[in-house]
């Protein structure tokens, strides 16, 4: 169960992988012989159930609401903190940034590998992560 949720989390998951984790739950509640075995699957059951919009939205969107999944952020930058100091632009190893000097910049998502650099190097925290 564990090895689906990091697939989920990492932006691998399938919905095979959603039905894979629920049966596999069950199947975990209903044939333990102990009680931590018939609760250990209870958060995933519960979430899938109260939650189900953030599971499909990591796995049909590659998206994460919560912003928590390292994996499925897309960094975008706030025009109204960038100075247009062109440092994150220089930095990026595949040139998804784009912008005039003194000019907000933008990040091009298709091109971004989602490596953080532009975040490291920004002096003026323009750079947010995005779920
Ligand atoms: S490093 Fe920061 S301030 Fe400079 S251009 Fe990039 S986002 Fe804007
Ligand atoms: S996260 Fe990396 S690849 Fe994406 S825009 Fe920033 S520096 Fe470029």
């Amino acid at each position: 169960m564990l090895a689906l949720l990091d697939d989920i989390m990492e932006g691998n998951g399938t919905e095979q992988t959603l039905e894979i984790l629920d049966r596999t739950a069950r199947a975990v509640q209903k044939a333990s012989l102990c009680g931590l075995g018939k609760t250990a699957p209870n958060p995933i059951l519960s979430t899938m159930r109260q939650f189900r919009a953030e599971y499909e939205a990591h796995v049909f969107q590659k998206r994460c609401p919560a912003g928590e999944c390292k994996a499925l952020l897309v960094p975008e930058i706030d025009p109204s903190k960038c100075r247009g100091c062109t440092l994150c632009a220089k930095k990026c190893p595949v040139g998804a940034i784009k912008g005039e000097v003194k000019q907000p910049h933008v990040i091009d998502p298709e091109v971004c590998i989602k490596c953080g650099v532009c975040s490291q190097v920004c002096k003026f925290g323009a750079v947010v992560g995005v779920g």
